[in-house]
């Protein structure tokens, strides 16, 4: 959902425990023909093995077979099938339940699914997990609508959990919802957490990541005091006399990342693993860490030498734009992570990829922050608050961070080194300006085979659209936030009217043939793909939100619900360059697969945000199952 949190991620990416000032937040024709048709593709019945599935495969008999199935293939037609027969982690058979009987022997375990849902694992094409890790280790207020009492009863429970530590030692406080605080418009500040019965030092950062809420210990830790002026890009709030309320936004609360304590290496292995575990529960068999810190690429490495990696990980290390000085030198250092750690092609067993590269092109399109590269003005209000005039202001976000000169060099270094650059690019501007680089990454490599992925694309020119199908550009988009929300019509004002009506342009996107793919983006919001999926096909905030958020956001159809299921395995898995091996069910493909609850392509649309996962299977073996299947057995 909220693009502000978007700021947090940049931060994330960028820190690994306080949010930084805004300044530093921040050919395939064929197969594009298919994703172009997929949006308007039935699920069409796979009634005949596909000819893959050779004779002599079912010579001898599958490890696993599951039967009586609705199975969702993701192939080049979306074909469903009904069942299943995997071996030595592989799939060796998908098409009836007839069929599948040869591979059926006596140490073969028979599955009947009665009828459930079972389509390839989710690949999650740009997600934070390392940092999201972390979150999940730490007191958390899990992005809920809280009161001033609740907030504080939830805070008081982390501080009693952790009684043994000393009375200096920080808490630190993540994943609070503070613009859906209850009643609406109530103010904390830092009687907030006085009120608590401790003497340690405790910050709550806000999920929006502009806000932090620090106690009178934190603040005096910090020298924080009535005489301390206003950072640049950040706001101390304070109260009549001057004095600082616990209220910190930005650049303000930088300060603390120099006091609180750094994780250990057994802290990031806790992260990697308590990730895992969440990605395992969604379905995620496969994910990009999209800015990659070498403390992700070693936390995840030590958790696959423990033989605990349950997900196929690939890792996009940052290159920072004041970089641009030695672009080679920051490509070789990406080559090196790449050398260190990539384990080559897919096995089994999941293993470890770096062939992807990060790169933040601006901030975020969102107000207030409005640090989005945009082609035409945010709009500024000339008019009074009682009357307001909305006319086009000075500002169209900040220069895209990198210059074109510079990002064509190093896409094109990058292509040179089988390194597929991975872009933040949020605004219209910075869409553009990342659809140039890959136009002089094309005309300097033609034939190579670089997959270069715009993530976030909230706001893209209409003539740039047809660029994505050109180019072989990915928008990797986050669906949850295609919806009516503080953070899309917060931009009303700034954008007018024409621009909102293609905000968030999933469906015009599709339409123009571009090859979509999902990434959560976690942890900006919490890791729900199957609410982002819903999000993806009804463009709806959820029946329980406010009556200001019903309705569907801007004109963009979005996507069919093949279209959303396709962006999170084949089109992912195409994103990720392992759409050889996974991301569909075809034989020869290696058996990552879930098990739903119901089914997607049935339910009604709103009850795709429910669905929960029964089971996860990578490369053959079950990595997660829900306690209580009911009917499987
Ligand atoms: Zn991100």
């Amino acid at each position: 959902m909220r693009v502000l949190c978007k700021v947090c991620a940049r931060a994330l990416e960028w820190s690994h425990r306080v949010p930084r000032p805004r300044w530093a937040l921040l050919v395939q024709a064929v197969a594009l023909v298919l994703v172009a048709l997929a949006p308007q593709a039935q699920a069409q019945e796979l009634t005949t093995p596909p000819a893959a599935a050779a004779p002599s495969s079912s010579s001898s008999p599958a490890d696993r077979v599951y039967r009586n199935s609705v199975i969702f293939t993701a192939d080049a037609r979306n074909r469903t099938a009904e069942a299943l027969a995997i071996r030595d982690g592989r799939i060796v058979y998908v098409g009836s339940n007839q069929g599948v009987a040869p591979f059926v022997g006596a140490a073969t375990a028979l599955v009947d699914l009665k009828g459930r849902f079972l389509m390839p694992g989710l690949v999650d094409g740009h997600m934070h997990p390392l940092e999201a890790g972390l979150q999940l280790l730490k007191c958390s207020l899990n992005y809920e609508s809280l009161t001033i009492a609740e907030m504080q009863q939830r805070i008081q429970a982390c501080l009693d959990h952790s009684a043994s530590e000393d009375a200096s030692a920080w808490l630190e406080v993540v994943s609070w919802f503070q613009e859906s605080m209850r009643p609406a418009g109530v103010k904390t500040n830092r009687a907030t957490l006085d009120a608590l019965k401790t003497t340690r030092p405790i910050l709550v950062i806000s999920s929006f990541g502009h806000t932090a809420l620090a106690n009178t210990r934190a603040l005096a830790l910090a020298r924080i005091t009535a005489s301390t002026p206003d950072p640049i890009g950040g706001k101390i709030w304070r109260d009549d006399h001057g004095e600082p309320m616990g209220l910190l936004e930005d650049s303000a609360y930088a300060v603390f990342s120099d006091l609180l304590p750094k994780p250990t290496d057994a802290q990031y292995v806790a992260a990697a693993t308590a990730a895992l575990k969440a990605m395992s529960r969604q379905g995620i068999t496969s994910f990009l860490d999209a800015a990659a810190p070498s403390e992700s690429m070693s936390a995840f490495a030590a958790v696959r030498r423990a033989g605990g990696l349950t997900a196929r990980a690939h890792f996009a290390p940052l290159i920072e734009p004041r970089e641009a000085g030695d672009l080679p030198g920051a490509v070789a250092r990406v080559v090196a992570f790449a050398k260190q750690y990539d384990e080559g092609a897919n096995a089994r067993v999941p293993g470890i990829t770096v062939r992807n590269a990060k790169l933040l092109l601006d901030g975020v399109i969102a107000a207030p922050a409005l640090t989005g590269a945009v082609r035409e003005p945010y709009l500024m209000n000339a008019g009074t608050a009682e009357k307001p005039h909305w006319v086009p202001g000075p500002s169209r976000g900040p220069a895209v961070y990198f210059s074109a000169d510079a990002l064509a060099t190093v896409l094109v270094e990058l292509g040179r080194a089988g390194i597929d650059p991975h872009m933040h690019a949020d605004g219209d501007g910075a869409v553009h300006a990342a659809l140039d680089g890959i136009e002089a990454l094309r005309k300097a490599l033609p034939t190579a085979d670089i997959r270069p992925a715009i993530a976030h694309d909230e706001i893209v020119e209409p003539t740039d659209f047809p660029r994505y199908k050109l180019l072989g550009a990915i928008p990797v988009l986050s669906f949850q936030w295609e919806k009516p929300a503080g953070d899309t019509l917060g931009l009303t004002n700034y954008f007018g009217p024409a621009r909102m009506k293609i905000l968030e342009p999933a469906g015009l996107l599709a339409a123009a043939g571009a090859r979509i793919a999902f990434g959560s983006d976690w942890p900006v919001d919490k890791l729900d793909e199957w609410v982002a999926l819903k999000v993806g096909v009804t463009r709806t905030n959820a029946p329980s939100a406010p009556p200001e958020y019903s309705g569907r956001l801007g004109d963009d159809p979005g996507l069919s619900r093949e279209a959303v299921l396709r962006a999170a395995t084949i089109d992912a898995a195409y994103e990720l360059h392992e759409d050889e091996a996974t991301g569909s069910i075809e034989v020869g493909k290696l058996a990552d697969i879930i098990v739903l609850d119901r089914n997607p392509l049935k339910v009604p649309a709103e009850e795709i945000a429910k669905i929960q996962v029964l089971e996860t299977v990578v490369g053959g073996n079950i990595v997660y199952e829900a306690s209580a299947v009911p009917g499987v057995q």
